[in-house]
């Protein structure tokens, strides 16, 4: 029925692979991982050291053990610290700053900003992100979009940025290309808010869906680097090519990113299209299919421990 909605289901009985054997998942660059159905690697020695490395540990609902969330700091006034930033740049460079104090000015408090959004626990982020106008997509939007779904989730989807109703309705993917995201969950068994968390790039909406630039994506970086450290996700799923390179750091094809497994930091990642562009594709959407059932086999042989290389 899911498949049918996705419309590939003719496509699955012809292309789906098994994945019923070992599977070699040669890697970019120096890093590899391997998936054997009979090695017996603990998952929380493969991969979950690096999430819990920086504080003490406590079992989630899923039974995966995860970095405790640090108590909040102090309410953090982002925007009255950006603006006395400004005022301290302005001064800089209205008493005739040289041009490479300016940017070691401005590289310090990107550094800073990052450091205090990093020690953030969801309450103060939610916030921070809400009244953030660190780039100029906030001078568009309606509303931020956060991101949306279980915080304690094994699957991590991200896309890269919101669109028009997204904007509207403060929520990642809905609208069309949101339903059909939702059905492609419910082909590999997945429900959005259960197990699963739904995230972009960028919270603010790029005018008229253009694609973020690399300046708005690296300013808005922290705060999905700390929703990622917050959830701990056993598998991040990015959606197209823009949530893929920028994730991956690279500007790789997504014909060449798809069918491996990559990593993000400690959490193993797999690339797909974005469900927009697979309404606008439809010839694609079996080329989806088939990295949605790489992406299950991948989180079964996760769990189970048969992943190594990570
Ligand atoms: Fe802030 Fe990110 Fe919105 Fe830019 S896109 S204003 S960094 S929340």
């Amino acid at each position: 029925m899911m498949l049918a909605e996705m419309g590939i289901a003719p496509l699955w009985r012809l292309r789906a692979p098994p994945h019923a054997g070992p599977i070699d998942l040669p890697q970019p660059g120096a890093v590899e991982s391997r998936i054997e159905p009979s090695a017996v690697i603990s998952p929380a020695s493969a991969i979950a050291p690096a999430r819990r490395a920086p504080t003490a540990v406590e079992p989630d609902a899923h039974g995966a053990t995860r970095p405790r969330v640090p108590p909040p700091l102090p309410e953090d006034s982002l925007v009255q610290r950006a603006g006395e930033r400004r005022a301290a740049r302005a001064g800089a460079a209205g008493a005739g700053g040289p041009p490479a104090a300016v940017a070691a000015m401005e590289a310090g408090e990107a550094q800073a900003r990052r450091q205090r959004i990093m020690q953030m626990g969801w309450a103060e982020l939610k916030p921070a992100v809400a009244r953030c106008v660190a780039c100029g997509l906030h001078l568009a939007r309606t509303q931020t979009v956060f991101g949306v779904g279980d915080e304690n989730a094994d699957w991590l989807f991200v896309g890269e940025g919101p669109g028009a109703e997204e904007d509207a309705r403060g929520e990642p993917f809905v609208g069309q290309a949101g339903r059909l995201l939702d059905s492609m969950l419910a082909a590999i068994e997945l429900r959005r808010g259960e197990n699963v968390y739904i995230a972009n790039v960028v919270k603010c909406r790029p005018p008229n869906n253009r694609n973020p630039d690399s300046g708005e994506m690296s300013c808005c970086e922290p705060y999905l680097a700390r929703q990622i450290e917050l959830i701990g996700p056993r598998l991040i799923i990015a959606l197209g090519r823009v949530a893929a390179n920028h994730l991956l750091q690279t500007d790789a094809s997504i014909a060449s990113l798809r069918g491996r497994v990559h990593q993000y930091r400690s959490a193993p990642l797999i690339v797909t299209y974005h469900p927009a562009y697979l309404l606008r594709s439809l010839q694609e959407k079996g080329k989806a299919w088939v990295d949605l059932c790489f992406a299950r086999s991948t989180m079964d042989a996760l769990r189970e421990g048969r992943v190594t290389g990570l």
